[in-house]
Formats: C-alpha cells, sequence, structure tokens
C-alpha cells in the first residue's frame, strides 16, 4: 500500500505545546487536525480539532500534575499515531523565533544546528528555549523523522543594512545587537497569497499589519521585507497585548536608577504587564477593551490606533511611497471597528475605506477608486511551515523508518 505524506507542525511556549498535522496533498499541504496541549506544569489539558474545527481528543491530568514538555511529546506522538490513518510522518516542522543572522531560510536540524540555534537564547529568552525543546526531544525519540526548523526572523533577511543597524558603537553590532524583525512566517504567508487578489499588492509597495497579541508591522517591496516595527527583539515596535513596544531607553536607566528594578523585574514589567493591559488595567485582550465602557479602555485602544498610524506612516517613507495595506492576525482579521480607525487616519496616504465591505469583512476593504488599496488576508503560520518543512524534506519524503499508524482507521469526530 502507497502511503500518503504527512507533515506535522510544532508551535512551542513556555506552557503550551500547539501542533497541526497536514497530509500532502496535490496542491500541497491539507489540515488533518489542529490543537494543543497547554497548561504543561500546573493542570495540563490537551484537545485536538479536525479541519471542520469538530473536537476529536480531550484530556485532562488534573491540579498539580507537571506534564512538561516531555510529557506533552509523548502524548501527541500517540495522538498522531492514531489520526495517521494510511499516512506516514516525513517530518516536522518547528516555529523557531530567532534564526540570528547564520539562518536565513528554513533548516532540518541535527545537534551541530542546534547548538548553533542555542547561541540565540540570550536574544530570545522567552522563546527560544521552548521552540528548541521539542526539537531536542523528538531528535531522540523520533531519530528518523527530519526535524525542520522555520524561523520568524528569516522572512527579514532582506532588510537593508541601514533597517538592520541601531546607532551603537561597531562592536554591538559584531555581538549581533542589529533589528531582526520578527512575525516573519505570518508575513511570508501573506506575501505569498497577494497576487491572489491584487498585482500590485503583490509586486508593489505593501505594508502588512500583523495586530494580533503580539504586534507588528512590515514594509515589503516586491515580495520582500524592506523594514519591520520590531527590532532585536519582539518587544519592540507597536504596543500590544501586554508588551510595551518601543519604549524610551532612558525610561529604563530611570527604573534601573531610581525605582531599583533588576533585568528580570524590568522583563517581566515590559513583556507581560505593559501594552494594552498596562494602560487599560483591564485586560490585554482587544475584545473586552472594545466591548467595555471604562475610559481606561478607551485610552488603551487610542495609543494602538495611534502608535499604528505612526508606524504606518514611518513604513511608507521606507518604501518610498504606499501601493497597499493589508490587516491580518487576531485584530486585523477580525475588527471591522479598529480597521476602521486605522484606515480613516491614514487617509492622508491615499486609502480610502469601503464601509461597506469592511463590515462584511471582504477581502478588499478600500473603495474602487482608492489610490491606495487595503485588503484583509487571514495569515497561516502553520501552513507556511508545513511548506517549507515539505519543500526541504523533498517530494521522496525525508525520514527512513518515519512514523506510521498502528491503527486501521483515524478516530471519528465525536
Ligand atoms: P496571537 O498573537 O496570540 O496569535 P491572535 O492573532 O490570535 O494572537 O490575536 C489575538 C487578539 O485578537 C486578541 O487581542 C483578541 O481580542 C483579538 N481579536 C480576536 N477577534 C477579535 C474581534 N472580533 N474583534 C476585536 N479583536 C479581536
Amino acid at each position: 500500500m502507497i502511503m500518503a505524506d504527512a507533515i506535522a507542525v510544532l508551535n512551542a511556549g513556555s506552557s503550551s505545546l500547539k501542533f497541526s498535522l497536514f497530509a500532502q496533498r496535490d496542491d500541497g499541504p491539507a489540515l488533518v487536525a489542529r490543537g494543543q496541549a497547554e497548561a504543561l506544569q500546573t493542570s495540563p489539558r490537551f484537545a485536538a480539532k479536525d479541519a471542520s474545527g469538530h473536537v476529536i481528543a480531550q484530556k485532562a491530568w488534573g491540579d498539580g500534575v507537571t506534564l512538561g514538555h516531555a510529557g506533552a511529546l509523548g502524548h501527541l506522538i500517540a495522538f498522531l499515531r492514531e489520526q495517521l490513518s494510511g499516512h506516514r510522518l516525513i517530518a516536522v516542522g518547528h516555529r523557531v523565533v530567532h534564526g540570528g543572522l547564520e539562518f536565513v531560510k528554513p533548516v532540518r536540524v541535527d545537534d551541530g544546528v542546534l547548538a548553533a540555534l542555542r547561541k540565540y537564547v540570550p536574544l530570545a529568552p522567552l522563546h527560544q528555549p521552548h521552540n528548541l525543546e521539542p526539537i531536542a526531544l523528538l531528535l531522540e525519540r523520533l531519530p528518523g523523522v527530519p526535524q525542520v526548523a522555520c524561523f520568524d526572523t528569516a522572512f527579514h533577511h532582506t532588510h537593508p543594512p541601514v533597517a538592520r543597524a541601531f546607532a551603537l558603537p561597531r562592536e554591538f553590532a559584531e555581538r549581533g545587537v542589529v533589528r531582526y524583525g520578527f512575525h516573519g512566517l505570518s508575513y511570508e504567508y501573506v506575501a505569498s497569497t497577494l497576487h491572489r487578489h491584487d498585482d500590485r499588492a503583490a509586486r508593489g509597495r505593501t505594508v502588512v499589519l500583523h495586530l494580533g497579541n503580539g504586534a507588528s508591522m512590515c514594509a515589503i517591496a516586491n515580495g520582500r521585507s524592506i523594514a519591520s516595527t520590531m527590532g532585536f527583539t519582539a518587544v519592540d515596535g507597536l504596543p500590544m497585548g501586554t508588551r510595551t513596544g518601543s519604549l524610551d531607553p532612558g525610561v529604563l536607566l530611570y527604573m534601573m536608577d531610581e525605582l531599583h528594578m533588576n533585568a528580570r523585574a524590568i522583563e517581566t514589567l515590559i513583556y507581560q504587564r505593559s501594552g494594552l493591559l498596562g494602560v487599560s488595567g483591564i485586560s490585554s485582550d482587544m475584545r473586552v477593551l472594545l466591548d467595555s465602557h471604562d475610559p481606561r479602555a478607551k485610552e488603551a485602544i487610542d495609543l494602538f490606533v495611534y502608535r499604528v498610524g505612526r508606524e504606518l506612516g514611518s513604513l511608507a517613507a521606507a518604501l518610498g511611497g504606499l501601493d497597499a495595506i493589508v490587516f491580518t492576525a487576531g485584530i486585523g482579521e477580525n475588527s471591522a471597528a479598529l480597521r476602521e480607525r486605522i484606515v480613516r487616519d491614514a487617509a492622508w496616504l491615499g486609502v480610502e475605506l469601503d464601509d461597506d465591505a469592511n463590515r462584511r469583512n471582504d477581502a478588499r476593504i478600500s473603495t474602487s477608486g482608492s489610490r491606495v488599496s487595503a485588503w484583509v488576508v487571514p495569515t497561516n503560520e502553520e501552513l507556511m511551515i508545513a511548506r517549507h518543512t515539505r519543500e526541504l524534506v523533498g517530494a521522496a519524503g525525508g525520514s527512513r523508518d518515519a512514523v506510521s499508524s498502528r491503527t486501521a482507521t483515524a478516530r471519528k469526530p465525536s
């Protein structure tokens, strides 16, 4: 029997492990199942859905249980084996936040590559160690299955030197203290779809706004990233759910000198207690703020919209003009109210909102006469990783002793 190829995609955070399973079809990877294990250190839960959103598996371990990434992966491998009916797992693709300047495209990971990727832990201490842990575990547990790392930084490797540089003494750049940019897998996916909507957006000067819990914006010229609002770390640029975005470095000195805060306290403050949550004092969730009548919620939203507008002007300047803007991620894809405010503020750039299209969540939300077009394109970072992984291991399939089904049929949706 000829088995079809399947690819698993993992996105590991500090306390969660998100996964997607894709089956290779003639026109590319097709989603079979997705889900996550979360609260891995406190009260672990696992849930998976099929491609149409039906729950196909659920498990809770109870309070006080520590599952960790290793335990979660064990459960996931068993689940995947059940799901893989008629398929063999040819590779696992991993989202890895930092590839530094060295890894500018996806790479098959071996012990040497893993050691090289560990060098970037100090550049992304809250994400990189967790991204790498499942790779290390799977290299041991599934030695015949290629593990492929796909980087959030890689799409931005085309930035010109001037967009990369900080105005610091040169030795800092030599140590890797430069602007990298993140959310690259999202931007790459969105950029890869634009030709379906509009040739001018695909080939021209386009700003993509990835507005989710993490938020950034990217200037893309003819499909290549030339600037990002994020820099050395993913805390730069726009205010986010809980992150400050750009902050005068003098504020950090003040916190150290006058408030006696150490690096860890500042890290918690700027990554986890700031942004929409910090300004509103209510929530990091844009939906909650939009529903609130509290003036602090309005202030947080106003600040977010204002900063998006300023960054849009800045990125339009980096591009030398603007042909299109594209909204994506949780807020960008779903909030007509936020898009309306952002597009109205950008009228000076030549973009004109089509109110009805915006309210309907159409793909094109600008009027037909708008000089700059505006679009809503749902992102799909997992699919981008699956595509890269497939490409890297090749059509022949990379694994020598791939994981395949032990059971005859996939579990039916319940
Ligand atoms: P992450 O960065 O965690 O992947 P998402 O892209 O899922 O985040 O985006 C989460 C954000 O999107 C949250 O702030 C959430 O409130 C917001 N969001 C989702 N749906 C809506 C909506 N209908 N209106 C406004 N905001 C929304």
